[in-house]
């Protein structure tokens, strides 16, 4: 069976579809334990997680404050959150943060090659605000970190910050009305309202093979890189490893850049790959400052949210203002779609998407084949998937660098490394002596906030998150829970949203949040809860599909962490437990539901003494 549409490409959809099926077949059985195949970073491992970028550990005494928002977490959803507090003239808040600064997943990730694929422009908030020209089109980590620095500073946030302070427990008073917070620098701070943003792409996961903790070299995670061993910087330069033979675990969006940076430095570099990524040209460029300057006010959040309905499946927006690798897929899914139903005859999305996902891996696999020069490597290299599986990746030197001499690939063919001992890894049955281990497996993305935080998380009556949640997560919008009164998550993936664009998702959600805040202080309400009934109510709307059943989809996709490792019908996560009809709908259902009536029926209030007379917080 050749391609549906009768173009210029053509593809035999039941040999792709029964090769889809093998390989990631394969890697279940290979596989069969799922998430529980990585180790945490705790305990034993702790060491993985130590900040590498702190130089001199801060001495202070411990604080005891009370604050009306204590804003727990400092990446771009807590700087997201602390600029709506501020616009909304709310100035009594701390933040916490673990690190030594703001930036979040920019600061922790700074490896050799750092990037981000999202347009920069519709990615790094509150560039009008703070007047941030990006450089490049997709910026460097290194920008990326610098921008939250500058918006810390737009908004004055550096003296409302605890950094390097590890949130220990999070607590509800009955008796007090408040949260209670403590930290492992003995801190104590009461507060009215508490916002989480603790970031999908915080909790380090390594593979839970035996041996790691023998091996004598130097080894360490992709998000706490080591420039002391290594030398260089973040644009590569590592003079170290010149005599150095090195391994990196994994091939995905983390590996694809630093690989190509160690090549330029290292001795040897081994890649243990167990699954090909599939890689699009990234076509980075200069900004052009003049035409940035010159947009009119308001362009970046119409940007933000035109590149949001141009990667929505089953939107129809009439421009698309980034054309880009992203939207060039979905843009294709669209117009099919559109063509569909203009005939007027019945059609079904999801045949649609296939048809258009065959074309765009097909012609991706024939770059794997144009860029790689030797037939072997070039064959397992090819990616057997849908294009959705795994995150799409973008890169110019990464199939490139398989060239060079001084690259090897190790395809495992689906097992993974098995094994690490005093000097080396093993794989396929053999042994490679390495002088250095880096970790490139990524993030436990399926955790709740609490988790990546690793705080006790306590509610009413002493209720801790693990029992509420005991037979599945109930929330209101991933944001709120009963028993939880004033608390706000901001980036809630489970039971919310999630964008490829993942600060559109933290805007909305900051803006949610801190409007609620405004909303209750301006009635006079001390205490906001949302009801068990309304958690229902969300339980159900939260099936709503997308036109195509994206559960069905990635269920039949080779496992990753896209689709909890495979295990799509397990423990609600990141997609499974995902509001179904896509980020666009679920902002317009929050925005509704905190303007009008919705959000008055599903919360109960009690008002402080001296409040207004009102009976509403949502008028
Ligand atoms: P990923 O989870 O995407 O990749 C982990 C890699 O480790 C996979 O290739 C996985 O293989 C491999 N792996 C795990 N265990 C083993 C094992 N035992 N043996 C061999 N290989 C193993 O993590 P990343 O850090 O690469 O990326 C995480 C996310 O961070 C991205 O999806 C993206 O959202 C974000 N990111 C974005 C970037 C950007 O904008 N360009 C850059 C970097 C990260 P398998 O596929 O078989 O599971």
């Amino acid at each position: 069976m050749a391609g549906m549409d009768g173009g210029s490409k053509s593809y035999d959809a039941e040999a792709l579809l029964k090769r889809y099926k093998e390989e990631r077949d394969k890697r279940l059985t290979l596989r069969a334990e799922g998430e529980a195949q990585y180790i945490d970073a705790e305990g034993e491992f702790e060491a993985f997680v130590k900040d590498p970028y702190v130089k001199e550990p801060l001495v202070r005494d411990p604080i005891r404050e009370e604050v009306e928002v204590a804003v727990i977490g400092g990446g771009i959803g807590g700087l997201l959150t602390a600029r709506e507090l501020r616009d909304a003239g709310i100035d009594n808040f701390c933040m916490i943060e673990q690190a030594g600064d703001f930036g979040g997943t920019w600061y922790w990730n700074r490896y050799p090659g750092v990037r981000c694929d999202i347009e920069a422009y519709v990615y790094m908030p509150l560039l009008e605000e703070v007047g941030t020209v990006p450089t490049e089109r997709y910026a460097s980590g290194q920008e990326i970190f610098e921008h939250c620095r500058a918006i810390g500073r737009h908004y004055d946030l550096y003296d409302r910050a605890l950094f390097q302070t590890k949130v220990t427990s999070v607590k509800w008073s009955d008796a007090l009305s408040r949260w209670v917070i403590e930290t492992d620098r003995g801190d104590e701070i009461r507060a009215q309202y508490v916002t989480v943003s603790q970031g999908p792409l915080a909790k380090v996961k390594l593979p839970g093979v035996p041996g790691i903790r023998s091996f004598k070299g130097k080894m360490f995670h992709s998000a706490r890189w080591d420039y002391d061993y290594t030398g260089g910087d973040i644009n590569g330069g590592m003079d170290k490893l010149a005599d150095k033979r090195v391994a990196v675990i994994g091939t995905g969006a983390t590996a694809v850049q630093i690989v190509p940076k160690l090549a330029e430095s290292a001795k040897e570099v081994l890649i243990f790959q167990r699954t090909p990524s599939a890689l699009a040209p990234r076509n980075n460029c200069k900004t052009d400052a003049a035409w940035l300057t010159g947009q009119p006010k308001g362009w970046q959040k119409e940007r933000m949210h035109n590149f949001q309905e141009n990667i929505t499946p089953g939107e129809h927006p009439h421009s698309d203002m980034v054309a880009d690798g992203w939207t060039d897929f979905f843009g294709r899914v669209g117009a099919n779609m559109g063509k569909a139903a203009k005939s007027g005859e019945p059609f079904n999305p999801a045949e649609i998407m296939q048809d258009i996902d065959f074309q765009k891996m097909e012609e991706l696999r024939a770059r794997v084949l144009e860029v790689v020069k030797d037939p072997d490597i070039a064959e397992r290299s090819l990616p057997w998937y849908n294009y959705l599986c795994k995150r799409p990746l973008f890169s110019d030197n990464f199939l490139e660098c398989l060239n060079q001499p001084n690259v090897t690939l190790v395809d495992t063919e689906g097992v993974g490394v098995t094994r690490i001992d005093e000097t080396g890894v093993y794989a396929n049955g053999e042994k490679f002596e390495v002088d250095c281990i880096i970790f490139a497996t990524g993030f436990d993305v399926g955790a709740a906030a609490h988790k990546v935080g690793g705080y006790e998380l306590v509610g009413r009556g002493g209720m801790t998150i693990d029992e509420k949640w005991a037979d599945g997560v109930r929330t209101v919008h991933g944001t709120q829970m009963s028993g939880f009164p004033n608390f706000h998550v901001v980036g809630a993936v489970m039971q919310g949203t999630t964008s490829f664009n993942y600060t559109h998702t933290l805007q909305t959600q900051a803006e949610h949040a801190v409007d609620i805040i405004a909303r209750c202080r301006e009635a006079g309400v001390e205490v906001m809860e949302v009801t068990p009934e309304a958690e229902d109510r969300w339980a159900e709307k939260m099936m709503t599909r997308h036109a195509i059943d994206l559960v069905k989809y990635f269920g039949d996709c080779t496992p990753g962490f896209l689709n909890n490792e495979g295990e799509v019908a397990g423990k609600p996560t990141f997609l499974g437990g995902t509001y179904g009809g896509g980020p666009l709908k679920y902002l317009k259902i929050i925005e509704e539901w905190r303007s009008g009536p919705q959000m008055h029926e599903d919360c109960a209030v009690s008002f402080k003494a001296d409040a207004p007379a009102r009976e509403t917080v949502s008028g």
